[in-house]
């Protein structure tokens, strides 16, 4: 490359490196299933913003608000909007494709439940999803977050899933491949707000870390909170285990952002387009 050309290649880089904030940079993976910075400007009260009808994370960065907003799945690639003091503001959600994966269950249950199964599962639903439309006033103590295991992931968030040829909600999380018995660490500060054992995600732990940014845990074999306990950073919530729809022992780790569930692997620096 000429000298000069080069030059200006450099140049180029470093003002783009310096157009996008460090949040915004590490975060920023508007698809479906992942996550859109949006800047809200510099204003002296947290400015309140919403997409969906739904309350999203402020977060300040120097002296900038930014809105963290969770894209469900399903949205479509295009243009999407979130409300702010008035004002609708853009964003463009990008394609992803996301792999398929066939699993086989002897536990036929587990693919076709039976109707007192069936009614169990509706009101585990109905709880979960209430606890994801949680929105309490805190800050989160981080949005780049620790992972909650240190172990190789084993399956992705996204991925389409056929359970013995019959398909199933996507994978609604990211997997790490982790013994029995490894504790499992809140990424962030939090509170638990709730526990279960439920049908599909077994021994699970909700932890809500501040205005809607919530991880759920589950698989595990033992659950060492209660409702209601503050977590430090850090702090453990419970052993992994195979509770619930697992054919083996893994740590499952949801992230969750105004009622979307997103990819945690955006969280954690492991985003792969
Ligand atoms: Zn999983």
């Amino acid at each position: 490359m000429p000298r000069v050309l080069s030059l200006l290649f450099l140049l180029c880089l470093s003002v783009n490196a310096h157009a996008d904030s460090y949040i915004t940079r590490l975060l920023n993976k508007p698809v479906p299933g992942g996550v859109a910075v949006v800047n809200l400007g510099a204003s002296s009260q947290a400015p309140k913003a919403s997409y969906q009808g739904k309350p999203v994370l402020v977060i300040k960065e120097q002296a900038t608000w930014l809105a963290i907003v969770g894209i469900p799945l399903a949205v479509k690639p295009g243009t999407q909007q979130i409300s702010s003091a008035g004002r609708n503001l853009s964003f463009t959600v990008g394609p992803k494709q996301y792999p398929e994966q066939r699993i086989t269950l002897k536990n036929t249950q587990q693919v076709n439940p039976n109707p007192a199964n069936l009614k169990r599962i509706e009101g585990e639903l109905a709880e979960q999803i209430s606890a994801y439309r949680t929105f309490s006033p805190n800050t989160p103590s981080n949005v780049l977050l620790d992972k909650p295991v240190n172990g190789p992931l084993s399956s992705k968030f996204g991925v389409r899933r056929f359970f013995n040829g019959e398909e199933r909600n996507p994978h609604s999380g990211l997997d790490f491949a982790v013994p029995a018995g490894t504790p499992v660490k809140t990424p962030a500060a939090g509170k638990v707000i709730l526990i279960g054992n439920y049908f599909f995600n077994g021994k699970t732990v909700f932890v809500d870390h501040g205005q809607g940014f919530i991880s759920m845990f589950c698989h595990l074999s033992k659950i060492d909170v209660n409702v209601g306990q503050p977590l430090a950073r850090g702090a453990v919530v419970g052993k992994v285990g195979a509770t619930g729809r697992a054919t083996g022992p893994h740590m499952h780790w949801n992230i969750s952002l105004n009622d979307a569930r997103v990819d945690p692997a955006i969280f954690i620096g492991a985003f792969q387009p």
